[in-house]
């Protein structure tokens, strides 16, 4: 699905924002624009972004628009808008078929350090308390980064505890775009990713929570390959062209029996994480990587 940015505004200053650098161009009638074309191209919906979403003064009118085209809406924000119950009641009542949440961290120091906020994770975690409450379907997105993957498991525990309504949890390994460029040292080597990620996504399918992963290759998901985005996507027959854009296959794929359902890394990856192991070929596939309900 395209991003169509609906805001410059933010009220967070993250180390890695991806919208940093890229010069967006929120203006109404742009926004109507890249909707219409969306539609007249067949696309099943749209991505609204930002900066923060919920600033934009035209959210009801553009999604209105997009709804009116036929076209679902995914909408991201950071959730801390919607703290006020009254104003999450509003957001759920505007016909968003998902809200995209973007959760750093369950621990308050490191979500404010990633976000460059102070004390918000209260704040973001009574939002996503309000839009469940309101009835609005809810994704949490939990960026990979240095500074949160050893904590993966705990997150999870926490997700599954205080969100037990979310629909699906989505880990994505940070990308190397925005401002994460300038911050390089964000991008742990996914060796070193791999036991906490496996581990997150055992707890997972124990607690009955849904996840996907997309960012990390396939082979560093152990049994849980069948997980990963790509895999859903080409198994669904859905559009792959943006993955087989950013991603590459390496010499060392030519072995790997998941070859197939796997892009290869990003191709950013490969130029910033310079000496790192970035293939793992898998010789025989394991079961377990079984696939997630309706995502
Ligand atoms: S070895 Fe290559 S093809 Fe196999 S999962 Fe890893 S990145 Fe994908």
């Amino acid at each position: 699905m395209a991003l169509i940015p609906v805001t410059t505004a933010c009220n967070q200053r993250c180390l890695f924002c991806s919208a940093h650098g890229r010069g967006d161009s929120a203006a109404l009638p742009g926004v109507l624009r890249q909707i219409t074309r969306q539609a007249a191209a067949g696309a099943g919906g749209v991505i609204l972004s930002g900066g923060e979403t919920t600033f934009s003064a035209h959210l009801r009118r553009i999604v209105a628009f997009a709804r009116a085209k036929g076209l679902k809406v995914e909408l991201q924000t950071n959730a801390l808008t919607s703290c006020y119950p009254r104003a999450a009641a509003r957001f759920a009542a505007l016909g968003v078929a998902m809200f995209n949440v973007n959760f750093p961290s369950h621990q308050g120091p490191v979500n404010d350090r990633i976000t460059g906020t102070k004390d918000t994770l209260p704040l973001r975690a009574a939002g996503v308390r309000n839009l469940l409450a309101a009835g609005a379907v809810v994704r949490l997105t939990h960026i990979i980064s240095t500074l949160n993957f050893r904590q993966l498991p705990a997150f999870v525990r926490y997700a599954a505890e205080n969100f037990p309504g979310v629909k699906y949890i989505q880990f994505s390994y940070l990308k190397g775009m925005g401002l994460a460029m300038e911050n390089a040292w964000l991008l742990p080597e996914y060796k070193l990713v791999s036991p906490y990620l496996v581990k997150a996504l055992a707890f997972c399918a124990r607690a009955g929570v849904e996840a996907v992963v997309d960012h990390i290759p396939p082979c560093f998901l152990g049994r849980f390959h069948g997980r990963h985005i790509d895999f859903i996507k080409v198994a669904d027959g859905r559009d792959t062209a943006l993955s087989r854009a950013e991603k590459k296959h390496l010499p060392a794929c030519r072995t790997c029996v998941l070859r197939d359902r796997c892009f290869g890394p990003r191709v950013e990856h490969a130029a910033m994480l310079k000496g790192a192991l970035l293939a793992r070929p898998v010789k025989k596939l394991r079961s377990g990587g079984s696939k997630p309900h309706g995502i």
